[in-house]
């Protein structure tokens, strides 16, 4: 079976700023981390993500706007990067 993403929009809690649109895969309902491969726009954005040599180098998630924190990227328990989410600074909108 194959499997379908579902499709967030990321927007920040503080000012509604867009932020990125993200691909869910599997189930559970929260979004404790965006995988960066999941990452689909901005396109120059999700690109950027892999021109680092090492997770440290990766700036933390931030609102263009209004320059909030929203993730920090870490490393998940597979050694996939990831940008672990702090929950109530974004907001997510399911796109149908
Ligand atoms: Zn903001």
């Amino acid at each position: 079976m194959a499997k379908k993403p579902k499709v967030y929009k990321i927007n920040c809690a503080k000012c509604e700023t867009y932020i990125l649109t993200y691909h869910k895969y599997g189930a559970g309902k929260g979004i404790l981390r965006l995988y960066f491969s999941n990452i689909h726009k901005p396109i120059g954005f999700s690109d950027s993500l892999f021109q680092y040599d090492s997770i440290n180098q990766v700036p933390n998630l931030q609102c263009s706007n209004c320059d909030e924190v929203i993730g920090i990227p870490t490393t998940s328990k597979s050694d996939k990067w990831v940008f672990r989410m702090k929950q109530g600074y974004f907001h997510r909108k399911l796109k149908k």
